[in-house]
């Protein structure tokens, strides 16, 4: 199934957990869960917040959801490409899609997501690219302690 103008909703949706995220100081990444058109859990990453390392969007948006049968008839979407904790666990739930706002500032797990049968969607929107490069330039450091890099010097 291609992008579609419910997916890009639901993307708008993500998007706006990714503001508050970064109005909140934290980094900008959110997700929702959608099964038949309707949110059933929304997050965002809350590991400044929190002080939770695990505490990335989807894994919010999920732990949001609460407890659920199965999740064969959801759709995921993450404004960030997945990181592969996220990825693990999309796999681990059997997820069949998910929907990627962009993966230019950060990817590569797509591959895997496909070769385990997820349906894998890349939405290249500019928005969700333009809020993570904003944050990546004002606080480099945060950026590198969520992808587990070295700091920049
Ligand atoms: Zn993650």
């Amino acid at each position: 199934m291609p992008y579609t103008d419910d997916d890009k909703a639901h993307m708008a949706a993500a998007l706006a957990e990714a503001q508050t995220g970064f109005d909140e100081g934290g980094c900008p990444i959110g997700s929702v869960v959608v099964r038949g058109g309707e949110v059933i859990g929304r997050g965002r990453n809350r590991r400044v917040q929190e002080g939770d390392p695990i505490a990335h969007g989807e894994m919010d948006a999920l732990r949001r959801a609460g407890r659920q049968t199965g999740y064969r008839d959801v759709t995921l979407y993450t404004t960030l490409s997945p990181c592969m904790m996220c990825a693990g666990t999309i796999v681990q739930f059997g997820i069949p899609r998910v929907v990627i706002g962009e993966n230019a500032t950060f990817g590569g797990n797509e591959e895997f997501l496909r070769s385990r049968g997820v349906e894998v969607v890349l939405a290249d929107d500019p928005d969700c690219r333009a809020l993570m490069e904003r944050f990546i330039r004002e606080k480099p450091a945060l950026w590198a302690e969520d992808i587990a890099e070295a700091p920049p010097e």
